[in-house]
């Protein structure tokens, strides 16, 4: 028999089977206080009216949810709705997040954060918050990342961040997430870290999906306004897991499909689809799925999307997962490609590529559902920091465009 389903981590931060904390005597202190310190915000209507004059005048919520007319009647199922996280202030949802911790740093009298990225978005919305509360960031980044990820090492450095490239490993945000958390460590008297997923030990993974559960709790009520009803299912991408159990979570006592998507690679043996793929282990701080070898050795992932490129995923995913609550399923770098260009071409829409393995699901359940269903898809981000990445796998896209060759002209002597 499964398990039940809980939705509150328990006295020992875990949902089930899984979370807790593993992590050195040093550090649990800081993470009491944190945990204390988000009972009390969480009460405090002060808290509350804080978070919401940011969410609406600084991250521009709410986010719109939008019928995908176009990309609906192509696939020939049922409806597909996007919750445009891709327009909130960054591009993307984890600015939600990084509000919320900001505020949260600031109660703690913490002026120093640290934080890991890896496709950079966290680390831009780290930067960006930090710039807006007066606070130092830190962010550490694997430099396979830096290079792929280039526009956004730009932003961080116009908004005044400090970077740290991490050369270990795969240079990849697994490393980063190393670094951070030892930095964390040697310096937690003075300093906060801003995690960017629901990962992590306890209290993090609490903490992020209630600071995401926003993306939900908007898109719950802006669906049945639209539509009158709920939707049958609905999808989003998991790295970490931070998109997904925000949206997921204000579903989680209705009858509606919870669909979490996991980077495929390129389907063969590399790929980050950690509960598809892996087996349960400890990593940075918490028990969950973990790609890793039968030692508990750390593998190695690969994923077109650098968001998704993390060989663990947030304990809550790994609960719902258990208790068959949520279902995970993987994308190919290839689907969510050819998903990522049909968004564009159909929507004039670009969206991340972590997105894009949710869009590629989504249709797939469309089809699944037929013309009487209703899809919601998380549209965690937008695409304008993958452009390099895609016109290095595919070539450049203008074709079109190019130049007429000079006309050749007779030398005349
Ligand atoms: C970081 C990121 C993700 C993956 O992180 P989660 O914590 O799983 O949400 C997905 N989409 C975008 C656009 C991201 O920037």
């Amino acid at each position: 028999m499964r398990p039940a389903v809980t939705h509150r981590p328990d006295a020992r931060g875990r949902f089930g089977a899984f979370g807790g904390r593993f992590v050195p005597e040093t550090v649990m202190a800081a993470l009491d206080e944190l945990e204390a310190a988000v009972e009390e915000a969480f009460a405090d209507p002060t808290f509350a009216a804080e978070m919401e004059a940011l969410h609406r005048d600084y991250v521009g919520r709410q986010t719109p949810l939008y019928l995908a007319e176009r990309l609906t009647e192509d696939v020939g199922g049922a409806q597909i709705w996007l919750k445009r996280e891709d327009l909130a202030h960054t591009g993307a949802h984890k600015i939600n997040n990084a509000v919320g911790q900001a505020l949260l740093a600031r109660r703690l009298g913490k002026r120093r954060i640290v934080a890991e990225t890896g496709a950079g978005q966290h680390g831009v919305a780290t930067a960006t918050v930090c710039a807006r509360f007066g606070l130092e960031a830190v962010v550490y980044m694997g430099e396979e990342d830096m290079r792929r990820q280039r526009p956004n090492v730009v932003r961080m450095g116009l908004l005044g961040a400090t970077l740290m490239p991490v050369t270990a490993g795969a240079g990849t945000l697994k490393d980063a997430m190393n670094e951070a958390i030892r930095d964390w460590i040697a310096s937690v008297e003075t300093t906060h870290y801003l995690i960017g997923s629901a990962a992590g030990p306890h209290p993090y993974p609490y903490l992020v999906r209630e600071l995401q559960a926003v993306i939900g709790h908007e898109a719950r009520a802006q669906m049945l306004e639209r539509t009158g009803r709920l939707p049958d299912a609905v999808v989003a991408c998991v790295g970490g897991g931070s998109n997904a159990i925000g949206l997921f979570h204000p579903f989680r006592d209705d009858d509606v499909r919870l669909v979490g998507v996991e980077a495929g690679g390129d389907g063969a043996a590399l790929h980050a689809a950690s509960i598809g793929g892996g087996r349960v282990s400890v990593l940075h701080g918490s028990r969950s799925y973990v790609l890793a070898d039968e030692h508990g050795q750390v593998e190695e992932t690969h994923s077109i999307s650098a968001g998704l490129d993390y060989p663990g995923v947030g304990p809550e995913h790994a609960h719902l997962h258990e208790t068959g609550r949520a279902e995970y399923v993987p994308e190919s770098d290839d689907d969510a490609l050819r998903a990522f260009h049909r968004l564009c071409l159909l929507e004039g829409i670009i969206p991340a590529l972590e997105s894009s393995h949710a869009i590629a699901r989504a249709e797939r359940v469309a089809r699944e559902l037929g013309p009487d269903g209703v899809v919601l898809v998380g549209l965690s981000g937008r695409g304008d920091k993958d452009v390099g990445s895609v016109i290095e796998r595919e070539g450049h896209p203008l074709r079109a465009v190019e130049p007429n060759p000079e006309p050749e002209r007779e030398v005349v002597q």
